[in-house]
């Protein structure tokens, strides 16, 4: 390929999938992926084993679709074989050669070899891949060198490289995988070494960090990078660093994927190599990177407002729940049937408007009540809304009345809607403009502001929403931990402004229905926000003004109590206070965290409160299985036997 000025062709951005990492019929895979933005496809040979086609009839299809082929795998067990099997790999490539000139792809991925026959030897297997070279020469095709990370000689990319080295041969270049380099906590700056012309592919994928056998990691748990703890973005500046300007294809096996849709994962997989790419950009800046330009990862100062569709009829009970909280319904719309409850710096808008096609009116008629949107406060609310849309988010926008600001807005977690705000006049006085204030009674419960939204949603599209999440804003994700339900499992993670921590959301993924959790996204037929934590600075002084409102708190049992004061040697007194008021109690080195929780609202909602004292980092999910054994008991219908 010869000399390249890398400085002035800049690494362009081609992305390209393997057609294994998404769920589907064959077809259907092809179409989400083209639909998705994908270039290219990497195809396994058992793509058209399984689907029943020809290699000519695969690549028609993959040509109606607007794609290329990328790399043509897998092929096993090649280098470092003693005769007679070494003539026999030579063979069985060569079919797979006269194959892959069916197939129209001129690339091969050999990974290293694991049999326990193999022999080593770093020359007897560059000697193989030099003669490999020419055959492969002579059918007009290249084979890429990949070191798998349990290779049985060869499991380190520098090995690899080293190999490709000494075989000097045009048709044999390197593979990289940041999952075989990464897994094996080999340095991606390694890869700096290496040219770019001689690297013939890198694939992606990020993983969950376990402590396991690294075969059955990366069959099992590889996904999107960005949706695990791999330094995938390390790896891939070193890859730019090289010159390399080639596909960059996502090789994913995941188990929680084989349920989830092919349109979803192909959407998650493009947003992921856009997002890396632009981190990349970012931290890379001397080196050219031919990527969308978008603003940077969005800031989020706080959630300004959370807006519930309702209807005429239920609005009251939503609202009676309100005023025991301490809210006090403070504006109307002024165009609309939209109500404004506030309370510190809280706001809640009921929208029970019905007047022509309002996306609330649909919202209610799928799901009944609930919350289907929130308002961000941004830095920059048309900044977050352009790099929300680069990422592929929909935007989001309803007809408005003259007098009314169209609120940058997109498509958010399951039906929902998120609006950004900032402090620009036009959107920062929406709240007077569009409002008029009502006379209010003074009420107010010390609520000052949301802590958290706790959004619930099927276990595999659990990622889904952590990628948006996290590609978006500028947030951390904390550590997945598990609630256990006796209708199964819920796995909980929430993501979290950074460095600030004023923007928080809570994921919960539902492994099937007969949990809380579970049944109320069956009941309210999706992802959705399930309960919003209100913060107070004083816990004790709220529940004593919560009482006076008349609010029902959570009942919690008497054995919670004193299991609580056993775990953490509380004092009598503060337990007794604790459980007079059904406060719940956690604790961790940074601080401790205080929770109420009232009683559930239509199909399984809630509301909660909490008191964070100190660097409290957690949601209390120590406390979540007792949460839930309590709307259980209050959800049994009346003539069950209550024990
Ligand atoms: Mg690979
Ligand atoms: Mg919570």
């Amino acid at each position: 390929m010869g000399y390249r000025d890398t400085r002035r062709e800049p690494v362009q951005l081609q992305t390209s999938i393997a057609t294994v990492s998404i769920s589907g019929e064959f077809p259907e895979k092809l179409a989400a992926i083209a639909k998705a933005g994908f270039t290219g496809v990497e195809i396994f040979e058992n793509d058209f084993l399984t689907y029943d086609a020809s290699p000519r009839e695969v690549a028609e299809m993959v040509k109606d679709h607007g794609l290329s082929i990328t790399l043509f795998q897998p092929f096993r067990d090649f280098e470092g074989m003693p005769e007679p099997q070494r003539k026999r790999t030579f063979e069985r490539a060569e079919r797979k050669f006269e194959i892959m000139g069916e197939l129209g792809t001129d690339l091969m991925l050999i990974c290293s070899n694991v049999s326990p026959i193999s022999l080593g030897g770093i020359d007897r297997a560059a000697d193989d891949f030099h003669e490999l070279g020419e055959l492969a020469a002579r059918h007009g095709v290249r084979v890429g060198y990949e070191a798998l990370a349990w290779g049985r000689h060869i499991n380190d990319h520098r090995d690899a490289w080293e190999i490709v080295r000494r075989a000097d041969h045009k048709n044999i270049g390197l593979i990289l995988d940041s999952f075989h380099t990464l897994s094996r906590k080999i340095d991606p700056n390694s890869i700096r070494a290496i040219p770019g012309d001689k690297i013939f592919i890198v694939q992606l994928a990020d993983a969950p960090l376990f402590d396991m056998d690294l075969l059955y990691w990366s069959r099992h748990f590889r996904n999107m990078p960005g949706e695990g703890d791999l330094p995938v973005v390390d790896f891939m500046r070193a890859v730019a660093a090289t010159g390399y300007n080639g596909p960059l294809s996502l090789e994913i096996f995941n188990d929680q994927f084989r349920g989830g849709s092919a349109k979803a994962l192909a959407e998650d997989g493009h947003r992921s190599l856009v997002n890396l790419m632009d981190r990349v950009r970012r931290l890379e800046p001397d080196i050219a990177i031919d990527v969308p330009v978008m603003p940077d990862r969005v800031t989020a100062q706080s959630v300004e407002f959370v807006e519930f569709a309702t209807s005429e009829d239920e609005k009251d009970n939503l609202a009676a729940l309100l005023s025991t909280l301490g809210f006090v319904r403070s504006a109307r719309h002024r165009n609309r049937a939209v109500e404004l409850y506030t309370q510190g710096n809280i706001r809640i808008v009921i929208n029970t408007d019905k007047s022509g096609d309002t996306f609330a009116d649909a919202s209610y008629t799928v799901h009944g009540t609930n919350a289907y949107a929130f308002g961000v406060k941004v830095d920059n609310a048309r900044e977050a809304l352009a790099r929300a849309t680069a990422l592929g988010a929909p935007a989001f926008s309803e007809e408005r009345q003259s007098g009314e600001v169209s609120v940058p807005a997109v498509q958010g977690v399951g039906n929902g809607v998120i609006y950004f705000l900032d402090e620009t006049p036009e959107l920062s006085g929406i709240w007077e403009r569009e409002f008029s204030a009502l006379p209010v009674e003074a009420s107010d419960a010390n609520l000052t502001r949301i802590d958290h939204l706790a959004q619930t949603t099927q276990y595999q599209e659990m990622l889904t929403w952590l990628l948006f999440y996290q590609s978006i804003f500028a947030v951390r994700r904390t550590p997945m931990v598990d609630v256990v339900d006796p209708g199964g499992l819920v796995r909980s993670q929430a993501i979290e402004g950074d460095p600030q921590p004023h923007f928080r959301v809570t994921m919960n993924g539902a492994d099937n229905r007969k949990t809380f959790a579970g049944k109320f996204l069956a009941e309210s037929f999706g992802t959705s926000i399930q309960h919003i934590a209100f913060a107070t600075d004083d816990i004790f002084a709220t529940a004593a003004r919560l009482n006076e409102l008349g609010f029902q708190a959570l009942p919690i049992s008497r054995n919670y109590y004193d299991d609580l004061e056993a775990r953490f040697g509380l004092e009598p007194d503060f337990a007794d206070a604790l459980r007079a008021a059904s406060i719940l109690y956690d604790r961790d080195e940074k601080g401790e965290y205080f929770q109420i929780y009232s009683r559930t609202f239509g199909e399984g909602f809630f509301f909660e409160i909490v008191e964070r004292r100190g660097d409290y980092a957690g949601y209390g999910a120590m406390n979540a299985p007792f949460r839930i054994a309590a709307q259980r008991r209050l959800a049994r219908p009346a003539g069950m036997p209550k024990r």
